[in-house]
């Protein structure tokens, strides 16, 4: 049997024994089993390409940094009712504190889960997302999530220790490199010193530099983010630095983009006079809505973008369908996030298999992993096997995609593919 016939018949074998549909209508809840099946093990030992769509503020494995949180010395927790400074559950290095006075309400995390024992699993819950939280309030619930953990990953050692587990776990699944999207953080020292933007930027390269030394070939890009919503006057400062990254770290610095909840009353249109001015390459989530007046991808392909995040509801516009094949703009697909965010309720209903099949530019991505609990990348693809009725090669496509016609890495990526298929049997 080759890969297909092996694949296909472990695929088959899973949904059957999926009499309850979990795998379509809560794939978050399916995969504790799924990762004890033969086709995970597949899965994870894959050749991944590249991974072309994660946050870097919510890409980290949560288990790990939980832990490091709580084997780290000065790091305290906020346990009392939300105030509008702070949100309950939240995590801050002392450092993090101006000059060092730790507020009302914070206590020390050690301690708390010394005498809570089921903090930790609090903890987690308050970190992660799941199908139960999707209501009309998602957004903001979503959002708040990321504020419970910046104020400790942006502690400088913490941040190093993290993010070289990030990478090196990357590499070890088979990926060889990760763009980032990354807004603007205030990263500090144990004593309370702020470090400038570009420190940061520094200190993201060094770690990389440290990954390289055992996956040389592992190469992270930037893409520098800013918010939807936000008045149009605000941008050209953000685009100001934008250009100073592309100008200061050119071997870095890819573009810029706009995220957060695209229903937020301002379109692409809106925008459009302030990006047509960017002077950097943008590369713009677009299309993550149900709303059926939603036209921002047809506005990021009238200002010249040929990359986009997520692109969701692009089945909604045929003509815009044909434009985004002829231009070869590719997709960045995120599945499991475009469930937990209340988007895709029924995967097998999701609109990218189709794209897949009617041959557009298809990456495969996980988004805001370290918020989903999932893989990098291996459970995206796996979820969109099962449940798009796709084949390998559309798999092997995607991660081809990713690589943007790099001719080094897909020679890699082929060498690394033929090795993969020879060991299935
Ligand atoms: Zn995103």
């Amino acid at each position: 049997m080759d890969i297909e016939q092996i694949t296909g018949q472990m695929r088959q074998q899973i949904l059957a024994a999926d009499s309850g549909k979990l795998i379509y209508n809560d794939f978050g809840k399916a995969l504790p089993a799924l990762r004890t099946t033969a086709l995970y093990g597949i899965f994870k030992a894959m050749p991944k390409g590249r991974l072309m769509h994660a946050h870097i503020e919510a890409s980290f494995d949560m288990h790990y940094m939980l832990a490091l949180a709580l084997s780290t010395p000065d790091v305290y927790v906020f346990l009392q009712p939300e105030t509008p400074a702070f949100r309950y559950c939240q995590l801050a290095h002392k450092g993090w504190f101006e000059d060092g006075v730790i507020p009302s309400g914070w206590v020390l995390l050690q301690e708390a889960v010394a005498a809570d024992p089921g903090l930790k699993e609090k903890l987690y819950e308050m970190c992660t997302s799941r199908t139960d939280d999707i209501d009309e309030e998602i957004w903001p619930k979503f959002e708040a999530i990321f504020d419970r953990f910046k104020a400790i990953n942006n502690y400088r050692p913490f941040f190093e220790k993290l993010y070289y587990k990030v990478f090196t776990d990357m590499a070890a699944e088979g990926l060889l490199g990760v763009d980032l999207r990354y807004i603007s953080q205030t990263m500090f020292e144990a004593d309370g010193r702020r470090l400038s933007d570009d420190d940061y930027v520094l200190v993201l390269r060094g770690i990389v530099e440290k990954v390289q030394q055992k996956y040389p070939y592992f190469h992270v890009n930037i893409i520098y983010s800013y918010y939807k919503g936000v008045p149009a006057e605000t941008v050209p400062s953000r685009l100001e630095f934008a250009r100073h990254l592309q100008a200061a770290y050119p071997d870095m610095f890819i573009g810029y983009d706009m995220v957060g909840g695209e229903d937020c009353g301002k379109d692409l249109l809106y925008y459009a006079p302030v990006l047509r001015e960017a002077g950097v390459p943008i590369i713009m989530h677009a299309g993550e809505t149900l709303d059926p007046n939603n036209r921002n991808i047809e506005y990021a392909l009238d200002l010249g973008i040929r990359r986009l995040g997520h692109g969701f509801n692009l089945y909604r516009y045929p003509d815009v369908e044909k434009r985004v094949k002829e231009l070869n703009v590719m997709l960045e697909v995120c599945p499991l996030s475009n469930q937990l965010l209340g988007y895709a309720p029924d995967l097998s209903k999701h609109p990218a298999g189709g794209y897949i099949k009617r041959g557009l530019n298809v990456t495969l991505n996980s988004d805001d992993c370290a918020i989903f609990d999932t893989a990098y990348i291996t459970d995206d693809l796996l979820l969109a096997y099962l449940c798009w009725d796709l084949s390998m090669a559309d798999i092997k496509r995607c991660l081809m995609n990713s690589l943007c016609g790099d001719t080094a890495l897909l020679s890699l990526f082929e060498e690394q593919w033929a090795a993969f298929e020879a060991s299935i049997k």
